[in-house]
């Protein structure tokens, strides 16, 4: 299927491994120039390698917030805008009420919410001009149902979900639409530090792990020509592991 994007621009956060680089692959393959950003510059470039086409790879720390705003900044001054934004991160350690410090809170906030945050107010304005723009926030089942053991991360992902719903609605009017991709346990470097691939797929009922290729097919649909009347709304890829009934 043809998404209607080829030429686009996107920005795609934490890009250098896992649900991020999935993402990427699936929107470049769709034609999108593409910029991605991560830590570490010798994984952002194996990262790069893996991508369709010409990728800009900008070296950010999404810990410090302000180095999500200049990553959106870096990657409309590199692509010439930037019509598709994927928010995205690497995820809080795990931890429950008696294990995790205060600090811990507040880093989570810092990366999975506030980062997200600065990379919508850079990314969002020029979309609303131009009357065209998609953003995907990559947050987790865990707003769904939360998650026992990453409570932080939990925490954190509640909020960002309000800002993404209580925006959608703000922009939409200007052809702007804002949604979140919501992962079950796909294998990824980041599951495979906690569990090994067979428990990962206990989480849900189909016994199996998400790929990160097949996330980002989703991610890519969500940020199309079509899903132009989707906003507001969270997509669950997590094989059934939700089991709640709103959506
Ligand atoms: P991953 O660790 O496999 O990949 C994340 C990428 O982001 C890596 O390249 C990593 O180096 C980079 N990264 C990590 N911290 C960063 C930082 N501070 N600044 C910039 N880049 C950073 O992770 P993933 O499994 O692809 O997960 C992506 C997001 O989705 C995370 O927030 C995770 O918590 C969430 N999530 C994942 C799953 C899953 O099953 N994989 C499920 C639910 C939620």
């Amino acid at each position: 299927m043809d998404l209607g994007i080829a030429g686009r621009t996107a920005a795609v956060a934490a890009g250098s491994a896992g649900l991020g680089l999935g993402s990427a692959k699936a929107l470049a393959a769709d034609g999108v120039r593409v910029a991605i950003c991560g830590r570490d510059p010798d994984r952002l470039a194996a990262a790069a390698a893996e991508i369709e086409g010409e990728v800009l790879a900008i070296t950010a720390d999404l810990s410090n917030p302000a180095e999500g705003r200049s990553f959106v900044e870096q990657a409309i001054a590199g692509l010439g805008s930037v019509d598709i934004l994927v928010t995205n991160a690497g995820g809080p350690p795990p931890g429950m009420f008696e294990s995790t410090e205060i600090d811990a809170y507040q880093m989570a906030f810092d990366m999975n919410c506030k980062a997200m945050i600065e990379m919508c107010r850079v990314a969002i304005p020029p979309m609303r001009e131009r009357g065209w723009g998609r953003v995907c926030a990559i947050t987790s089942v865990g707003v769904k149902q939360p998650i026992p053991f990453l409570l932080a991360s939990s925490v954190a992902r509640a909020g960002l979900t309000s800002f993404l719903k209580i925006t959608a609605r703000e922009v939409a009017a200007d052809g702007v639409t804002v949604n979140s991709a919501q992962p079950g346990s796909h294998w990824t470097d980041r599951v495979s530090k906690m569990m090994d691939r067979d428990q990962a797929g206990q989480s849900n009922p189909m016994g199996i792990c998400g790929e990160s290729d097949d996330f980002g097919s989703a991610v890519a649909f969500l940020c199309s020509e079509q899903a132009k009347f989707i906003t507001g709304t969270g997509l669950l890829i997590d094989g059934g592991q939700a089991t709640g009934l709103l959506d």
